[in-house]
């Protein structure tokens, strides 16, 4: 039988709409609107399409933002005085700095610059430190994505297997706690792994985020498993694919997500929650 597959797209929607109610019932409490500056460095075309849709969801549920798009000749202490700048702005409570930076950025140095408190991509220290510590703070983006999309298959998961395919510091290793902090036994497998296909195939739950497309085929998947496919890599007819050859995996996985459509918009969607989320901690 068919997987089913989780609509990454509807599934964000209701949950904008939730974040925009949010956001009204501040206002008749006379709080200002969060407040989103998005820092782009640069002309990299597909940092630009991001960014852009970034400000339209901050937008559409009623969010104050504001975008600065910085030479790509701009100096590391000019970027870091200017999140210094809006560190101490108190009409942002986020501040999101778009990757990649130029080769010459030490994109840790500019993370750190960013106050915690203003960190909404959750990939600070301070936050991860918290994730690590399972008290999380603000969470990273993209794995909090992966857990609304695993709660709303309605899947028990404490106790079942997981294994994250990949092992960056903005997706694989967060996405290894959080599956732990909800109660999973959790395997992570990367580059340099023996046996990921042997792992993944014991696997209830398989997360990919390698961007090898089409790298996760039928033969890795465990009957009845969660496939959620990170993966994004763009195809030479202007496409996007995942990690995972949907096709095949549809007829033996028991939940998958599509690409695009899947994590995407999941993820957009968690900026904004950790933004709203940054302005009520500013608050109290
Ligand atoms: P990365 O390049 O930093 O890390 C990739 C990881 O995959 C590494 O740990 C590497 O060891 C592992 N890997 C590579 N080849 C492998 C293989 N053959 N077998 C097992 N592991 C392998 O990438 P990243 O920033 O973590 O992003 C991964 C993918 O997720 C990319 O396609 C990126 O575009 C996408 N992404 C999507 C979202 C979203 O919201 N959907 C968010 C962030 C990243």
């Amino acid at each position: 039988m068919a997987a089913k597959i989780l609509d990454g797209n509807a599934i964000a929607r209701r949950l904008r709409q939730g974040i925009a109610e949010r956001v009204k019932e501040r206002a008749a409490r006379g709080l200002p609107p969060p407040g989103l500056a998005v820092l782009l460095v640069g002309d990299d075309p597909g940092s630009q399409i991001y960014v852009r849709l970034k400000r339209k969801d901050c937008r559409e549920v009623g969010f104050a933002e504001d975008a600065w798009h910085l030479p790509s000749s701009i100096t590391e202490a000019e970027l870091i005085d200017l999140i210094q700048q809006l560190n101490a702005d108190a009409t942002f409570n986020g501040i999101l700095v778009q990757l990649p930076l130029p080769e010459h950025i030490d994109p840790v140095r500019v993370t750190e610059s960013v106050a915690a408190g203003k960190d909404v991509d959750g990939v600070h220290p301070y936050n991860m430190g918290r994730l690590v510590l399972r008290e999380p703070a603000i969470r990273p983006c993209t794995s909090k994505a992966v857990m609304w999309l695993l709660e709303h298959t309605g899947v028990p998961l404490r106790g079942l297997h997981a294994t994250v395919i990949g092992a960056s510091n903005h997706v694989g290793r967060p996405m290894g706690l959080e599956l732990l902090l909800v109660g999973c036994t959790v395997t992570t497998v990367h580059r340099f792994s023996h046996h990921a296909r042997e792992d993944v195939a014991h696997s209830d739950i398989v997360v990919s985020a390698t961007g090898k497309a089409g790298l996760v085929g039928a033969d890795w998947i465990k009957p009845g498993a969660v496939v959620i496919d990170v993966g994004i890599v763009a195809q030479a007819d202007g496409k996007v694919r995942g990690d995972v050859r949907f096709d095949e995996v549809v007829d033996r996985a028991g939940w998958i997500t599509p690409v695009p459509g899947g994590v995407g918009p999941m993820t957009r969607v968690a900026l904004l929650d950790n933004t709203l989320r940054a302005a009520e901690l500013a608050k109290s």
